[in-house]
């Protein structure tokens, strides 16, 4: 080779090189839906979608089951070019052909909701196996109050709501004296929330990836605050709380779970539009889901993050 041709080669190699770190791999991300009680959904499954991949960290793909549920309210959010037009059913009714493929992401978040269809018996294993060899999963908001029969959805989210009992667990939260209770003793339904309104999270851990640098108080927009979750609560890792005016306790809204190999971000926050627009929020969930995926948190807290007096949202806007 002659001397020319090695340089034009050396340089080529360094431009490849640049250029590859420049594009550092994106995390993969599956939004998981199709049936959810609440009337944000579709479009909350949109703007979780925008707001990872506003960060140039993720690429997100979306898999919805077929037969859709009170996906009414927010309809032009539906139409996605992987997937058919669904129908829209009475009752939220099992799709046997939901068979996302796990593996193939980093991470799963789920935005379905309360009293969403139990999957097909093999979509349950696969999503089982997916997380006991380390995949991680984000569940969000009323995630947390479907499949109230399927054993390992329960330990893998550590609590849930309604359709809930004592059979299903403890109630978990934190007394005055900053102690994790889990109250084996009470009986009682899983799952409350008083009405909605703008409330404060206290970061009980601040030490955690995903709560370092956190304001320990910040105020939450117009949501509805869980309480009286219950379920295994075993491997809880809980990051913050908000007093709840049902139960007039510290309640879990930020936690993580460890189940298997698997990280599970848990965030009880996302009620409507205005809460999944808090600044809170989104930087939570981000840090959430880097951190179920990747087990490290590389996502700043932005400058609008919110204070303990003023709630800070962003006016969403489909790009
Ligand atoms: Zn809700």
């Amino acid at each position: 080779m002659k001397i020319k041709q090695l340089l034009s080669l050396a340089l080529l190699i360094i431009i490849t090189s640049a250029c590859n770190a420049n594009h550092k791999k994106k995390i993969k991300v599956l939004i998981i839906d199709g049936q959810n009680n609440h009337a944000v959904w579709p479009k909350s499954t949109i703007m979780m979608k925008q707001y990872l991949e506003e960060t140039g960290l993720f690429k997100v793909d979306i898999a919805r089951t077929k037969y859709l549920w009170k996906s009414t309210r927010e309809a032009k959010y539906l139409p996605l070019a992987n997937v058919g037009e669904g129908v829209e059913t009475k009752k939220s009714k099992t799709d046997p052909d939901f068979k996302p493929k796990f593996s193939k992401y980093d991470v799963i978040i789920s935005n379905f909701g309360w009293r969403a269809a139990p999957w097909a018996e093999d979509t349950k294993k696969a999503f089982e196996k997916y997380l006991r060899k380390g995949g991680g999963f984000v569940t969000v908001h009323a995630a947390d109050n479907c499949f109230p029969n399927w054993k390992a959805y329960n330990q893998a989210i550590g609590i849930g709501g309604w359709s809930r009992n004592e059979k299903h667990g403890p109630y978990l939260y934190v007394d005055k004296d900053g102690k994790v209770v889990r109250d084996t003793v009470s009986k009682g339904p899983g799952g409350a929330h008083g009405p909605r309104a703008d409330f404060i999270v206290s970061m009980y851990n601040q030490e955690h990836p995903i709560s370092k640098g956190i304001p320990s108080e910040w105020l939450h927009a117009d949501d509805e605050c869980y309480a009286l979750l219950r379920g295994p609560a075993e491997n809880v890792t809980i990051l913050g709380t908000a007093i709840s005016t049902k139960s007039k306790r510290a309640e879990p809204m930020l936690m993580t779970i460890d189940y298997h190999k698997g990280r599970v971000f848990h965030t009880t926050l996302g009620h409507d539009t205005k809460a999944f627009e808090c600044v809170g929020f989104i930087t939570t969930l981000l840090r959430g889901t880097e951190w179920a995926a990747t087990g490290k948190v590389t996502i700043d807290i932005p400058s609008d993050f919110p204070g303990k007096d003023k709630i800070s949202t962003r006016a969403f806007k489909l790009k």
